[in-house]
């Protein structure tokens, strides 16, 4: 069994300053009892409301607090490897700011990793509380993400998670900037185990994972991840020209065999639109995949920090 030394919890926040207030002692409280190092790093996603003045000052009044600003909004999974990046602990824990992931569950998940865990990752029992147009679009998505080359995301699974080390400086060696962190834990591999809990309502405030929002995000998991829509035109595109190829045949033979006057204005437009539809769509995926690799080519950094409050344990740690 490995004996815990330090632990690091990573909270991506954007305008949570009501709910960081609230998590913050409780988090802090149940950190304590578990080990008496460890540090909590706040990644401030762009606030704009009072996040940056009352975590500079949660910072100033507590060693274990560091509090990371970015120069802007970078979206949550730039944040998170953000954290990852600055987090030093042994045992790196990951949650949201907006109480969906209860503090008091951490123990539970340390268990796990004392069992012989190398990350534990907390599963929704159930999406009940969710509109059935969202419960109905996750579910595809999580079919569609399964023909993902060797890997498996797990369904249902947030960002809550409990990692070891290892597991967090195997993340760190992944220099992709399109960070879609549910497919890069899968992808890193190790033992990974599912924990299952009902998440809470959030506390304050709306989420802003609208559907829209929501739709980006699944296809950047999946141009990430997947190659098949490629495939898939190319197989498409096999078919219908079969097709094409044996109604081709059924007209002469009609012409020549019954003398059918070849005619059919309607049959003409509909195939024209049908394969100007086809030829669109197949643009439009290319261009996604294009589109990624325009992202990662330019080679940027993932974040930028604007500021740091509080020294966290990576940084702490003396040289030999
Ligand atoms: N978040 C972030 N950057 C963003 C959007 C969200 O850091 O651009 C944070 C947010 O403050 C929260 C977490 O990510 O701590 C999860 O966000 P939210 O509760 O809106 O998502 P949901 O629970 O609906 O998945
Ligand atoms: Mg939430």
């Amino acid at each position: 069994m490995p004996r815990l030394s330090s632990i690091s919890c990573v909270i991506p926040c954007l305008n949570e300053d009501a709910n960081l207030n609230v998590l913050l002692p409780e988090l802090i409280a149940v950190l304590r009892s578990l080990v008496p190092v460890f540090e909590v790093i706040v990644v401030d996603d762009g606030s704009i409301d009072g996040t940056a003045l009352s975590m500079s000052r949660w910072a100033d009044e507590n060693p274990e607090v560091v509090y990371l600003q970015l120069s802007r909004n970078f979206g949550k999974e730039a944040a998170l490897s953000a954290g990852l990046d600055a987090a030093g602990g042994q045992v790196v824990v990951t949650m949201d700011a907006d109480l969906q992931h209860p503090p008091a569950l951490i123990p539970e998940m340390l268990k796990r990793w004392e069992g012989g865990a190398d990350m534990v990752y907390a599963v929704r029992a159930t999406r009940e509380d969710e509109s059935a147009f969202k419960r109905v679009g996750t579910k595809l998505f999580y079919q569609l993400m399964r023909e993902s080359g060797g890997m498996r995301v797990p369904e249902n699974a947030g960002d809550f998670r409990l990692m070891d080390r290892k597991v967090v400086d195997a993340l760190m060696l992944l220099p992709e900037r399109n960070r879609f962190m549910k497919g890069l834990f899968a992808w890193v591999g190790f033992r990974a185990e599912p924990f299952y809990y009902s998440p809470p309502e959030r506390l304050h405030g709306a989420s802003t994972f609208k559907p829209f929002k929501l739709f980006r995000f699944a296809l950047d998991g999946l141009t990430a991840f997947t190659t098949w829509p490629l495939r898939l035109l190319s197989i498409a595109g096999i078919g219908l020209s079969a097709l094409s190829f044996i109604y081709g045949l059924f007209i002469i033979i009609n012409h020549w065999l019954y003398g059918d006057a070849v005619q059919g204005w309607a049959t003409l437009i509909i195939v024209v639109l049908f394969f100007a539809g086809i030829n669109l769509i197949s643009v439009g995926v290319l261009g996604e995949y294009i589109a990624r690799i325009f992202g990662e080519v330019k080679n940027r950094p993932i974040y930028i920090v604007r500021t740091q409050k509080g020294t966290g344990l990576a940084d702490r740690a003396s040289p030999p």
